[in-house]
C-alpha cells in the first residue's frame, strides 16, 4: 500500500517528493500520521553537506525528526495509546538491551534507528512508525505545533536539567540565540534562574532572547586583525565580564555556561567566564576539532559534558514544562509551510530569516494535506 508522500534527500542538495510505501508495525508500534514537523540545523546541514560527522547520506533519506502527529494504527500489544490519539514524537528508537540501554543512557544506544540521521528515514511523509512508548499524549491545552517543539525542547532539557541540574536561584550563560539556545534559556528560566545571560553576533537574535527569556545580553565585538581566536577569546570574556559585572564566585558569577553554538570563540570564551567550581555543558555542534583552555579548566576544576539529544525522562519533563506554562513555545514558531513547501521552509531555515526580511527562529511544515493554519 502507498499513499504516504514524503521529502526524500537524494544527494547533496537534490531533493524530491516521492510515494513511499506506508510502514507495517510490529505488535509494540504504532503508526502516526504526521502532522507538524519543525526544521533543524541538522537536517539543513544533510541537505548542504550530505553528512554530519561520521553520519554519511549515502543513500535517499526522508528528512526531518521534529514531529507531532496523530496515532492512525496501534499494534495489538498497545495499550497506552489509541487511534486518534494525538502525541509528540521521540524519534529515536534504541535497542533496549545494550549495555547504555540497560543503564539508562539509551541515547547513546550503538543501534540507535534516529529519525534523518542515515541510513534511517526522517518524518517528513504523511506515516511515520514508532515504538508505542515513544510516543507521548500531548495535553488537551498543547497545540500540535507545540507537540512538534518538544524534540529540541527536549534537548534543552538534556542539557539544563538532565546533565547539569540547574536550581533555582543559579545564574547561567548561553552562546548562541537559535532555537537551542533560546529554549535552554527557557528552561533556565522556567527553573527560577536568577541571571541568564544571552550572547550572540547578531543584535536582532539577542532582541528576541531579551524579550523571551534573558535578563542580560552580550554582544561580543569582533576580532582584530591578525588576533588568533584564544588571545580574542580572553579579550571577549575580559569585556564581557566587566560589562556585565560578572566575577569568579559568588552572586555575580556564572553557575552554568551553555554552549549551543558550536564557535570556537564562544567555546573558548565560556570557559573564561564561567564560575570556580561551575559547569559547562556542550550542546552546539560546530567544527570538530577545537582548542580549549584546559588550564584554566582545571584550575577552576570545572566539569565539561558533551551532550547529545536525550534521554530518559526529558520527553516527559518537556511536555511538563509545557503544559504547566512554565515556559511558551508560540513565540518561537516564526514560520509555517505547507508539506509541498518543504524546499522553501529549508532554504528559510538555511538563511535564518525570509524575503520579507523577517528573523526565522522555528519553520514548521505541516503534514500531507494539513492546513498550515491547524495548529
Ligand atoms: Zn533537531
Ligand atoms: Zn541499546
Amino acid at each position: 500500500m502507498s499513499d504516504n508522500p514524503s521529502f526524500i534527500l537524494q544527494a547533496v542538495e537534490k531533493v524530491t517528493f516521492e510515494e513511499r510505501p506506508i510502514p507495517e508495525i510490529g505488535d509494540d508500534e504504532v503508526l502516526v500520521e504526521v502532522k507538524k514537523t519543525g526544521i533543524c540545523g541538522s537536517d539543513v546541514h544533510y541537505l548542504v553537506h550530505g553528512r554530519i560527522g561520521d553520519f554519511i547520506v549515502d543513500n535517499p533519506m526522508v528528512l526531518g525528526h521534529e514531529s507531532s502527529g496523530v496515532i492512525n494504527k496501534v499494534g495489538s500489544k498497545v495499550k497506552s495509546l489509541k487511534k486518534g490519539d494525538r502525541v509528540a514524537m521521540e524519534p529515536g528508537a534504541s535497542c533496549r538491551s545494550c549495555e547504555d540501554c540497560k543503564r539508562g543512557k539509551y541515547h547513546l544506544c550503538e543501534e540507535m534507528k534516529f529519525a534523518a540521521t542515515p541510513p534511517y528515514d526522517g518524518t517528513l511523509a504523511r506515516y511515520y512508525r514508532l515504538p508505542a512508548d515513544l510516543c507521548y499524549a500531548l495535553p488537551d491545552n498543547m497545540t500540535l505545533e507545540d507537540g512538534a517543539m518538544m524534540e529540541p525542547l527536549s534537548v534543552a532539557v538534556h542539557s539544563v536539567s538532565t546533565l547539569a541540574d540547574f536550581k533555582p536561584n543559579q545564574s547561567i550563560a548561553v552562546f548562541g540565540c537559535g532555537p537551542v539556545g533560546i529554549l535552554c534559556m527557557a528552561v533556565a528560566k522556567a527553573f527560577g534562574a536568577r541571571r541568564i545571560v544571552a550572547v550572540d553576533i547578531v543584535q536582532s537574535r539577542l532582541d528576541f532572547a531579551k524579550s523571551y527569556a534573558a535578563t542580560d545580553v552580550y554582544l561580543p565585538p569582533a576580532p582584530e586583525p591578525g588576533e588568533s581566536k584564544m588571545v580574542y577569546s580572553k579579550r571577549n570574556a575580559a569585556l564581557m565580564k566587566e560589562k556585565l559585572g560578572i566575577t569568579e564566585r559568588g552572586a555575580k558569577s556564572i553557575d552554568l555556561v551553555i554552549d549551543a553554538s558550536g564557535a570556537e570563540v564562544s567555546i573558548q570564551t565560556g570557559f573564561c567566564i564561567g564560575k570556580t567550581g561551575g559547569t559547562f555543558v556542550q550542546v552546539g555542534m560546530g567544527a570538530s576539532d577545537i582548542q580549549i583552555p584546559v588550564s584554566m579548566l582545571m584550575a577552576k576544576e570545572m566539569t565539561y559534558k558533551g551532550s547529545f539529544r536525550y534521554g530518559p525522562g526529558d520527553y516527559k519533563l518537556a511536555i511538563a514544562l509545557a503544559a504547566q506554562g512554565k515556559l511558551d513555545l508560540k513565540p518561537l514558531v516564526t514560520h509555517r509551510f505547507p508539506f509541498k513547501d518543504a524546499v522553501a521552509a529549508f532554504q528559510a531555515t538555511r538563511n535564518g530569516k525570509t524575503g520579507d526580511g523577517k528573523m526565522l527562529i522555528k519553520a514548521i511544515i505541516s503534514g500531507p494535506d494539513v492546513p498550515v493554519d491547524a495548529v
